[in-house]
């Protein structure tokens, strides 16, 4: 039998809705759970998404047909009812509920079962069949309370002011940004941003979500004023040229991968904060629990390993090739962070 959802080579694609959710090749209907650049590609003739999305597609991907639509809407595709729901992920993020004949799938996208404020909370959709991701889909990934974190991002500012360093914060510029732009607030400086940061902040004015004071750095921008400040920077900057006008600086870098010990040395970071957009292991087991599947294919992540803890653990399940990547971390620097700790867990099995 057909199932409501197939993973094709060109993405996830229903077929009597005769659409694609996050498609990696261009395609004429392409539904988006969110804009980071591996679920959200360039070329599709149409685009529907969240609200919130949109006007990141657009600064993303330049200029295509969009269309918009707001958490828990119906929307009927050829008889098959589609709906969004928050994902908890990043501004915007969402589940896609794809409901035909009695049969509801939903296709997770990335998610982050704590509420980060800013985000929307993670809503669990009951199905029949559930679609999660596995980034973070080992036992040792266990992420402290927000609270914590932002209170360790503070004073880990604090300090550096007292030791007249200036503060560079290195975080992905859609999703950690916005959230280390919240956690810094209880602070009530200005916040200095790499363009690449400062253009996702535009984007998101439409949204009417607040944020604190931020200033982009320009050519122009004072190395006086920038003085034991506080700056966000993409990952690839990190270790540039572009970070010279910041000495004397200390480097913060905001990963889920900083909670492996030996990360921030291989950074080559002064701090790490274990700070990430996705579910940790607690976390995508109870959202898978919630949903109440009768079956879950595993996307990208640690697919393999993770699948096959469900099947053992009575949840069927089966893993799922796709080319969605890893968002937690910039291309840059990562891959290096990423593969290691692929070894470490091939070794351990
Ligand atoms: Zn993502
Ligand atoms: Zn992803």
């Amino acid at each position: 039998m057909q199932q409501l959802i197939e993973f094709t080579d060109k993405g996830l694609y229903c077929a009597p809705g005769n659409f694609y959710i996050d498609p990696w090749q261009p395609v004429d209907k392409a539904i988006i759970t969110h804009a980071h650049s591996d679920h959200a590609r360039a070329g599709n003739r149409y685009y529907l998404s969240h609200h919130f999305t949109k006007p990141l597609l657009q600064a993303r991907l330049g200029d295509h047909h969009y269309e918009s639509i707001e958490w828990n809407e119906q929307v009927n595709i050829n008889n098959v009812m589609v709906s969004l729901h928050p994902a908890g992920h990043i501004i915007g993020s969402s589940q896609v509920r794809v409901a035909y004949n009695n049969e509801v799938w939903v296709v997770s996208g990335d998610y982050k079962t704590e509420d980060d404020g800013i985000s929307g909370a993670f809503e669990p959709v009951p199905c029949n069949v559930f679609i999660t991701e596995s980034t973070f889909g080992l036992p040792i990934y266990k992420w402290q309370p927000q609270s914590d974190i932002y209170e360790s991002v503070c004073n880990w500012v604090i300090k550096n002011k007292e030791e007249n360093k200036t503060s560079v914060l290195i975080a992905y510029s859609l999703g950690k940004a916005q959230r280390l732009l919240t956690a810094l607030e209880p602070l009530q400086e200005i916040i200095y941003l790499h363009g690449a940061i400062d253009n996702m902040q535009q984007a998101l004015q439409t949204t009417g979500i607040t944020f604190p004071a931020v200033e982009r750095i320009t050519a122009d921008t004072s190395k006086e004023k920038l003085k034991k400040g506080i700056v966000i920077a993409p990952p690839g900057a990190d270790g540039s040229a572009w970070m010279k006008r910041f000495e004397p600086y200390a480097t913060g870098v905001c990963s889920g991968w900083m909670q492996v010990r030996g990360n921030v040395r291989r950074r080559n970071a002064d701090a790490g904060f274990a700070l990430s957009d996705h579910a940790d292991w607690d976390g995508l087991l109870s959202a898978i629990k919630e949903t109440g599947a009768q079956k879950v294919f595993v996307t990208h992540g640690f697919q393999a390993s993770f699948s096959r803890y469900l099947n053992e653990n009575g949840i069927l399940s089966a893993e799922v090739k796709t080319e969605f990547g890893n968002d937690d971390d910039e291309p840059v620097n990562a891959a290096g962070i990423v593969e290691d700790i692929n070894t470490d867990q091939q070794q351990n099995q």
